[in-house]
């Protein structure tokens, strides 16, 4: 008997793999923190985890699921006990979500206990695990995060955090890091800033997210970006920053502006809604197209549809309508209703399409093949003409440094050129935003060639950090630690 296919609807979208969040010094740390996870969940939807320390003992409850589906019951809350608590939320690669991924991951060292809650991810990892192992280090997980902990275990630096410099010193990839120790609770974010970190407060409390929106939730107040390289120590005499790693030229993510951030975020002190009304407004002005009316792919098309819409002097129609009762995965043994899935989540409104020209925005193509389903569902709701205009340029290369994305091999631009890829689809017209044109929306004047100023590695190729686990190369793979020990 095979097994029950899983139907995601968002399966053509890169997936962020997590994000985290931590309260120091406040008596309802975990709700708190609970709170914080549930602003975001968009970050990682497959499994969630707390860790609280009340003084004397840490206490721990991870599970699969939503923050929602097992954080909101009392009991759950009123055991994670005390005034710091570190959360995680995660999404992860095919046939690990199991139990003992979810972070925070925990762990009694010399010092006392550790917690750690990573979003990134380690591209020398499975070197650093094959030789930690060969020490006689016992891996718990098969998550990246843990080669950390272990590396800070044997460390023979004299306090935590020479201990965590020491251990990130040998770590290579990108990494935003939330960690709670008996006495403090840490933020870091690895030398080029890939990944988001804020610190904000609430009352006399220290608050770290992955974004601002997960401040907003408890009405706490944004204080600063943690920064590339930084190492801030919040304990009972206030907060410490560290700068012991080599400066690197900073290269933050810049998908994130394009997908993963929440609209409502600010992400690097940019307010993330507005830029992707510029991000739209730069599209019309690259690829105008002769229609009626400009329709997004909801929810995430929205932002850059709006600013298309408006740059275009065209009307902004509600299209499409998501239904948001859908969970992330349907499971649906039945093989001849599952080309369905895409209808789980979009429907199109015949009343708005029938017979007219659409400009149909969405934000990135992955595979292509919810865009294709997209665009036949607008089709048979008698649109006249479909015009796709995507608000990031081809995404043609895999990421290493924390988003779930196929192979390179099944990535639609890495084997398509963009009229195949109209054809494959079946729109009048395609055109995706340039890679400058990105830039320019984003506040600078173009892409640097020789240094430029975020990640695009996915768009460009250019990988900012060594791919260590992959030889140099990239060959798209996701590389699985689990494979390794089997
Ligand atoms: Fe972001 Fe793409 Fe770089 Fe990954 S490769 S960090 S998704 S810009």
């Amino acid at each position: 008997m095979t097994s029950p296919a899983r139907i995601s609807p968002s399966d053509d979208k890169p997936r962020e793999e997590c994000g985290v969040f931590g309260v120091f010094g406040h008596p309802d740390a975990a709700a708190h923190v609970a709170l914080g996870l549930h602003a975001l969940q968009h970050r990682g939807q497959e499994a969630a985890g707390i860790v609280s320390y009340d003084g004397r003992q840490f206490h721990s409850h991870r599970c699969l699921g939503l923050v929602g589906d097992s954080f909101s019951a009392g009991p759950v809350i009123h055991r994670l006990d005390g005034r710091s608590a570190i959360g995680h939320v995660r999404y992860s690669t095919a046939g690990e979500t199991v139990l003992r991924n979810v972070q925070p991951l925990f762990a009694e060292l010399a010092f006392g206990g550790l917690a750690i809650a990573h979003n990134g991810n380690l591209t020398n990892a499975r070197e650093l695990r094959r030789r930690l192992v060969e020490r006689g280090c016992l891996f718990q997980s098969t998550s990246d995060s843990e080669v950390i902990v272990h590396l800070m275990a044997i460390s023979e630096a004299r306090t935590v955090i020479e201990r965590l410099t020491d251990a990130l010193d040998r770590v290579v990839g990108a990494y935003s890091l939330v960690g709670l120790t008996g006495e403090a609770m840490i933020g870091v974010r690895d030398a080029y800033g890939v990944r988001p970190l804020v610190l904000g407060r609430l009352g006399e409390a220290t608050v770290l997210a992955s974004e601002t929106c997960a401040l907003d939730i408890i009405g706490a107040r944004f204080e600063r970006d943690v920064a590339p390289g930084e190492i801030v120590v919040i304990d009972a005499a206030g907060l410490h920053a560290h700068r012991p790693f080599q400066l690197a030229r900073q290269r933050f993510c810049i998908f994130e502006y394009v997908y993963f951030a929440r609209p409502d975020s600010a992400v690097e002190g940019k307010p993330v809604y507005a830029l992707r009304k510029r991000i739209g407004a730069e599209l019309a002005r690259e690829a105008p197209a002769e229609a009626d009316m400009v329709v997004p792919v909801p929810d995430s098309g929205v932002p850059a549809a709006i600013g298309y819409a408006a740059e275009a002097a065209l009307p902004f129609e509600l299209g499409i309508v998501r239904n948001h009762y859908v969970g992330r995965t349907f499971i649906e043994p039945s093989e001849p209703i599952r080309h369905l899935g895409v209808k789980l989540k979009h429907n199109a409104s015949r009343g708005v399409l029938a017979g007219r020209r659409v400009v149909l925005v969405d934000d990135s193509i992955v595979r292509g093949t919810t865009s294709t389903k997209i665009v036949q569902m607008v089709r048979d709701a008698g649109a006249r003409e479909v015009h796709m205009r995507i608000a990031s340029p081809p995404t043609a290369h895999s990421c290493f440094y924390g988003v779930d994305t196929p192979a390179r091999d099944e990535l639609f631009a890495a084997r398509f050129d963009v009229p195949a890829m109209a054809r494959h689809i079946g729109v009048d017209s395609l055109a995706f935003l340039s890679i400058d044109g990105l830039y320019r929306a984003v506040g600078e004047a173009g892409r640097i060639a020789a240094l430029p100023q975020y990640c695009d590695a996915c768009f460009t190729g250019d990988y900012p950090i060594a791919l260590v686990d992959h030889d140099g190369g990239s060959d798209g793979r996701q590389l699985s630690l689990l494979a390794e020990s089997a």
